[in-house]
């Protein structure tokens, strides 16, 4: 069995990037549900129970990716980002690899918000490293991740389904991604980038 992970910040904390309502019904409805899903699928499948969350997703399709990758997604969406003010700063490994890659971080964030801006429909849009530290920004739809097929290892993701920000931000998922980019946590980033291995959430999530 999974479980939803807990939040290292109350519901209440997140404002001005999330309402509670906006969090209510993010975490505890659409993050549980996919959650609930996936559990529902070890009950037929006991065999799920044995793997990380990361196997599951690496090794599956159909509905058992979608609500394994979902879970999974969206705890790592949690832990990047943190209360207003609260969010660090780069380390200088990281900082040293945004400046080569982008220029400056003015400049990824004006990327990552067209990159989220131009996912169509339902997706993610990622910050990711290779092996070698060279970053990327990574459009997925609906469920996708970026570290299958041999893809690179995220940093950073923001949701941009419309249920993630419809309650605070109705149609202006721009409004809504400038925020997300001012409550980034930097230490959860750059432990990312330090160690570029896809993140253990199973253990958060057991
Ligand atoms: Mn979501």
């Amino acid at each position: 069995m999974f479980k939803l992970p807990q939040l290292p910040y109350l519901k209440t904390e997140l404002v001005p990037l999330f309402n509670e309502e906006q969090m209510t019904f993010h975490y505890e409805k659409h993050h549980k549900a996919y959650i609930d899903n996936l559990n529902k699928f070890a009950e037929t499948d006991p065999s799920l129970n044995e793997k990380s969350l990361e196997e599951i997703t690496l090794n599956s399709t159909g509905g058992v990716f979608n609500n394994a990758a979902q879970s999974w997604n969206h705890t790592f969406f949690w832990f990047g980002i943190t209360p207003a003010g609260k969010g660090g700063q780069p380390s200088p490994d990281l900082m040293a690899a945004i400046t080569r890659d982008f220029g400056t971080m003015d400049e990824l964030k004006a990327k990552f918000v067209d990159g989220g801006m131009k996912t169509f429909g339902s997706g993610w849009i990622w910050l990711c490293t290779d092996a070698a530290g060279k970053l990327s920004l990574v459009s997925t739809s609906n469920a996708a991740v970026p570290f299958t097929g041999n893809g690179p290892t995220p940093l950073l993701v923001a949701d941009v389904w419309e249920h993630a920000y419809y309650v605070d931000y109705r149609n202006l998922r721009m409004k809504y991604l400038e925020t997300f980019w001012s409550q980034v946590n930097w230490n959860f980033v750059s432990e990312n980038f330090a160690t570029k291995k896809v993140r253990n959430l199973t253990t958060a999530m057991k």
